[in-house]
């Protein structure tokens, strides 16, 4: 745990309460993060890195992968005993997808966890942070020292848009008010409106911005569905909007986020139907058309597609609008038919290849970087041999390799976990290093040729070089002038080291 220096414990000793909030997972929790606390810092919190000074910590999860879950119970673990330890009057929080996929469940687990907020709850945490502190002030005891040690959870009611659901845990007899120390605020449906006029704070030219949450896919790997719940969508003109406010602020890239950005549009917030008639955007190319024309923005890219949704038209807005990204990030999960249906990904390998084929002919130099997992349910050799010459022969960009875990709560929790982890280890480690080959020969092929180049910050190793990506994401470092960070400059790639470009100014 770091430690504060003295300035910084000065610093906040004339200050109001401290919060510091990790963040696990994707970029949709990075962003929920910067909602979180630029509300809590209109309340008058401080915000810090350093547990130690923190009055409030706020674990943001990701249930995903095995692996980012174990890390955040181990933190939580770590803090609950601090807690218990001689830190009575500390706030501890979670918010994320490990709240929808645990619930109140997180609370009996660890009595010293004040609250859990559910994704769609993002705009509810500061609440919950004033109510417990409020509570603790009045002198409601915590429930360890409560008579609720093993009380159910009690449903309160519905709040404000009428789908919300407020949990809230009561010791054992008591009305249904919440006595005790611990709240929840978990919701399967709706997303709040609030959340689109809270503008994320930001270091650098990018912003992300959440334009859809949830999803109605059926991956059978997937926890999404349950911890995120069904699709929902902000409103087109609301987004331009939103990127007219962050233009104005002087961001230059977009980044439109969402689990499946390329069914946007399917239900809105409110369900309100009448959307579709106004004339405002309401399908993904549509979207990103009109944001890619906002003055001021110079790039407009999305994460993530499944590859089913990702369509001609809208390689076709790729190709004719200038200001929009040639990247994309298309999860192919496996090179192996059977294991696709097994997976429930609704493509064959084939349509994935005529798809990507499409792409690259229509946007010539997109970069294309895609998932795979190794060792789902029943994977053979033979099978796991067939995801490796797609490797190979699809010619990815990148590729994030993960060996298959199985999450409780998916469909393929009724599938047998039967590849043994010596072998996942094996496929993860020939896949790594095929791709490392395979991106490096991608790469090589760049070199000596012009790009533009969107500048965002200063080089770490000089300050007289700035950092930057092409429109297809690749990163180049370049010397030049500290007044070109946020303009796009044509650049000449002159060498390659390891992922990351260097190059000259095609003229000054
Ligand atoms: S598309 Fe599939 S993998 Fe992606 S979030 Fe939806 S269910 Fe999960």
């Amino acid at each position: 745990m770091n430690t504060p220096g003295t300035d910084q414990l000065r610093e906040i000793e004339k200050s109001g309460k401290r919060v510091c909030i990790q963040t696990f997972g994707c970029q949709m929790n990075e962003y929920d993060s910067e909602v979180v606390k630029a509300a809590l810092e209109k309340q008058g919190y401080v915000l810090t890195d350093s547990e130690e000074a923190a009055d409030v910590v706020i674990l943001n999860t990701c249930s995903v992968r095995e692996h980012a879950e174990n890390k955040a119970f181990n933190k939580l673990h770590l803090l609950c005993r601090e807690k218990k330890n001689g830190r009575p009057n500390l706030t501890v929080g979670l918010m994320g997808c490990m709240a929808d996929n645990y619930k109140e469940k997180l609370l009996k687990d660890f009595p010293q966890l004040d609250f859990v907020a559910g994704t769609r709850n993002v705009m509810d945490v500061t609440r919950l942070v004033k109510e417990i502190e409020e509570k603790r002030s009045r002198g409601v005891p915590p429930r360890n020292d409560s008579a609720g040690q093993d009380a159910q959870p009690t449903r309160l009611g519905l709040a404000r848009n009428g789908t919300q659901t407020v949990i809230a845990r009561s010791p054992a007899g008591a009305t249904k008010q919440s006595k005790s120390l611990q709240l929840a605020a978990i919701s399967k449906e709706g997303w709040w409106e609030e959340y689109a006029e809270t503008v994320p704070r930001r270091e650098g030219v990018r912003a992300f911005l959440p334009i859809m949450t949830g999803c109605d896919n059926l991956c059978t790997y997937c926890i999404v569905p349950k911890t995120r719940g069904r699709e929902v969508s902000m409103r087109g003109g609301e987004i331009v909007d939103q990127v007219k406010k962050l233009a104005d602020q002087g961001y230059k890239e977009i980044q439109l986020l969402g689990q499946n950005v390329n069914s946007y549009g399917r239900r809105y917030v409110g369900e309100d139907e009448s959307y579709r008639t106004r004339k405002e955007p309401n399908r993904f190319p549509e979207l990103v058309a009109a944001v890619s024309q906002v003055p001021g923005i110079e790039r407009v890219s999305w994460m993530t597609s499944h590859p089913k949704d990702a369509s001609r038209e809208l390689f076709e807005v790729m190709r004719d609008y200038p200001k929009v990204t040639h990247w994309f990030h298309l999860p192919v999960q496996s090179g192996n038919n059977r294991i696709l249906k097994r997976m429930g990904r609704e493509y064959t390998i084939e349509e994935f290849h005529e798809k990507l084929e499409l792409l690259r002919k229509l946007v010539p130099g997109a970069a294309v970087s895609t998932d795979m997992i190794v060792g789902f349910s029943d994977e053979t050799d033979e099978e796991f041999e067939e995801t490796r010459r797609v490797m190979e022969k699809f010619m990815f960009d990148s590729a994030f390799i993960f060996k298959y875990s199985l999450r409780k709560g998916t469909p393929a929790d009724r599938l047998p976990d039967n590849v043994q982890q010596a072998v996942k280890e094996e496929r993860h480690r020939v896949l790594l290093k095929l791709q490392k080959e395979v991106s490096r020969k991608v790469n090589d092929a760049w070199i000596g040729r012009q790009a533009d180049v969107l500048f965002s910050g200063r080089s770490r190793v000089s300050d007289q070089d700035l950092i930057g990506e092409m429109r297809n994401h690749k990163r180049v470092v370049v010397k030049a002038p500290a007044a070109f960070m946020g303009n796009v400059k044509q650049v000449r790639l002159t060498r390659l080291k390891d992922e990351t470009f260097y190059g000259e100014l095609c003229e000054v």
